[in-house]
Formats: C-alpha cells, sequence, structure tokens
C-alpha cells in the first residue's frame, strides 16, 4: 500500500506513453517487497535540468531516462559512473549526495541477455546493424564480452563514423556494403528501429546471402516477438532471440541500483512471464 514511506521513481522522457518500465518496477517491487512506486512523466527536451532540481529537493528516489534524454542530461548530474561516461549516455539516475549519479544499465542488460542465451563472442568479430542511441551501450557491452572488433553497418555511414570511427577495432559500413564481410559464423546485433511494430515486416537488410553468414542474432526490439530480421537469420540455419531479456534486465539493474538491493531469480522470473504475457498476448 502507499504511504508516507512510499519511495518514488519514475521514467523521464518524450514519448513515454508505451513504455513498460513502469510495469517491470512495479512487479518487481510488489515480489521483492520494497514500499516504492514507479511512473512515467513525459518531460520535454531541455527541461530535465529544472526537473532534476525539483526531483532532488523532494527526495525522489531515482529515475530511468530514455529518448531524447540520455545524453542531455548528463549536464545535470552530481556523479557518473565510469561506464556510462565511456558509453556517452545515461538510462539511469540515483539519488545520491548532492543531486543524482548517472549509470547506464542498457550494455549490463544485452551483457544478461547474452549469457542467457549462452552467445559466447569471446574473441570473435561480430556484426552490429544500427548507430543511433542503443548502439553505444550495445557496442560497448559488445566489447566488455570480449568481442576482438565490430563491423558496424548503418545507414548514414557518416554519422556512424563520427560517433565509432575513431576506434580501430570498428569498421564502418553502409547497409548495402555488407557483401564485404567475408566468411561465416558471425554473431550479429540489430539495434535500427526497422521492423518494430507495425513495420513487422522490413528487416534493414533483405538480401538473403547476408543472412547465410549469421549463425547467432539478437534483435534488440523485442515487439513484435519475431521480427523480419529474426525470420530471416532462422530460415538460414541460425539462432535469433529478440530484445525483451535486455529490457527486462537493464530494469533489474537499475531496481538494484535504485533500492540498494538484489533481486531474486525467483522474482525475474515471475516477472519475465508476466512481461511475456503483456506484450505477447493475442500474438
Ligand atoms: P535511434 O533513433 O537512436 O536510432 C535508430 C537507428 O535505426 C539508427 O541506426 C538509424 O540509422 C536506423 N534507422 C532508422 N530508420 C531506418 C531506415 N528506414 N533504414 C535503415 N536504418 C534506419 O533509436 P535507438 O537506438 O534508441 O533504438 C533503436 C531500436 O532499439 C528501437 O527499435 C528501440 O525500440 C530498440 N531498443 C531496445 C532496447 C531494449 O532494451 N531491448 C533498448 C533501447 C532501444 P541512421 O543513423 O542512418 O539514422
Amino acid at each position: 500500500m502507499i504511504d508516507a514511506g512510499t519511495e518514488v521513481c519514475a521514467l523521464l522522457g518524450d514519448p513515454v506513453e508505451h513504455t513498460l518500465s513502469p510495469f517491470i518496477h512495479n512487479s518487481l517491487a510488489e515480489y521483492e517487497k520494497v514500499n516504492s512506486v514507479y511512473t512515467a512523466f513525459r518531460v520535454n527536451r531541455g527541461d530535465t535540468g529544472t526537473v532534476l532540481k525539483g526531483a532532488y529537493a523532494m527526495g525522489i528516489r531515482g529515475f530511468n531516462v530514455t529518448v531524447p534524454h540520455k545524453e542531455d542530461v548528463i549536464a545535470y548530474l552530481s556523479d557518473i559512473d565510469r561506464n556510462a561516461s565511456e558509453i556517452g549516455a545515461v538510462n539511469t539516475l540515483c539519488l545520491s549526495g548532492g543531486g543524482y549519479k548517472g549509470y547506464n544499465t542498457d550494455a549490463a542488460g544485452f551483457i544478461r541477455e547474452l549469457r542467457e542465451c549462452g552467445f559466447d563472442i569471446r574473441g570473435e568479430e561480430v556484426i552490429m546493424i544500427g548507430a543511433g542511441g542503443a548502439a553505444n551501450a550495445v557496442l560497448n557491452a559488445l566489447y566488455s564480452l570480449g568481442a576482438g572488433g565490430v563491423y558496424i553497418l548503418n545507414r548514414s555511414v557518416k554519422k556512424a563514423e563520427e560517433k565509432f570511427g575513431s576506434d580501430k577495432r570498428n569498421k564502418i559500413l553502409s547497409l548495402s556494403d555488407h557483401g564485404k564481410i567475408e566468411g561465416e559464423g558471425y554473431f550479429c546485433v540489430q539495434c535500427t528501429s526497422v521492423g518494430l511494430y507495425p513495420d513487422n515486416e522490413r528487416a534493414p537488410i533483405e538480401d538473403e546471402s547476408f543472412f547465410k553468414k549469421i549463425n547467432r542474432a539478437v534483435d534488440i526490439i523485442y515487439n513484435p516477438s519475431e521480427t523480419a530480421f529474426m525470420k530471416r537469420v532462422k530460415r538460414n540455419g541460425g539462432r535469433a532471440v529478440n530484445g525483451l531479456d535486455m529490457l527486462l534486465f537493464q530494469a533489474v539493474e537499475s531496481f538494484k541500483l535504485f533500492h540498494a538491493k538484489d533481486v531474486s531469480e525467483e522474482s525475474i522470473d515471475l516477472v519475465r512471464k508476466k512481461l511475456k504475457e503483456r506484450v505477447y498476448k493475442g500474438s
């Protein structure tokens, strides 16, 4: 029951109408018996400084931040975790002395998803499609997991070069240049928004010859449950999973930071089951 001792957490973003974060965090709080409530606020670009000042004065426990605030909000933090600083984006803010400390749990969410799938990429050259906001954390995670190098395929090569070109381990190509990647047996992560509901039939690369090179893949999109990208990987004999576990595990990591407590595997399994029912009901 909500009472005077209930801690408040929230998502800051624009838009926030379809977010699953309140569902995940409130379910975790219920199973973990934490007296907290989680909601979502639509915040205009440029207003995060004002929001955080007021929130700090009221002792709001923590925030998740999403598009378009993940980078801009850094200017208003009292401290930033080293990994978030390397990634250049935060998705979690925790009340700490003098303001909010920023973290990035997207990378940890992706790492945990790969571990759950048993996808081991140590020493391998891997492929990442996309160079948007989510790609920052995914790329950081790929190297944390021991990738030897990353082919980055993006619609805008210039943008990908500007963001990731200074690291010589990255090889940047346009989407149509995928034929330059030689060999097979690659792990590939799909980080563009192409194929997101209701655009279910599209993949960022449609050429079947590309998919013959992939034997393991993650599409970080989680709606639909099987994207057109995943279908292509599977029909060419590969394994492919969607991004729902990444979403769940980034939230679990944020929850741990907000409430300075661990989360049991039993609670995670219960929330995962409820989340799947909610996202894929009727599909
Ligand atoms: P951004 O808007 O920052 O980036 C979008 C990416 O998609 C860019 O690489 C962009 O290319 C590419 N793109 C967009 N439209 C096209 C198109 N028509 N053809 C080819 N490429 C295109 O989005 P995010 O990085 O924040 O998110 C990307 C996806 O990841 C979303 O679908 C989101 O739902 C999902 N996501 C999932 C998470 C999870 O926990 N599972 C977490 C975060 C995001 P260009 O650079 O050329 O514009």
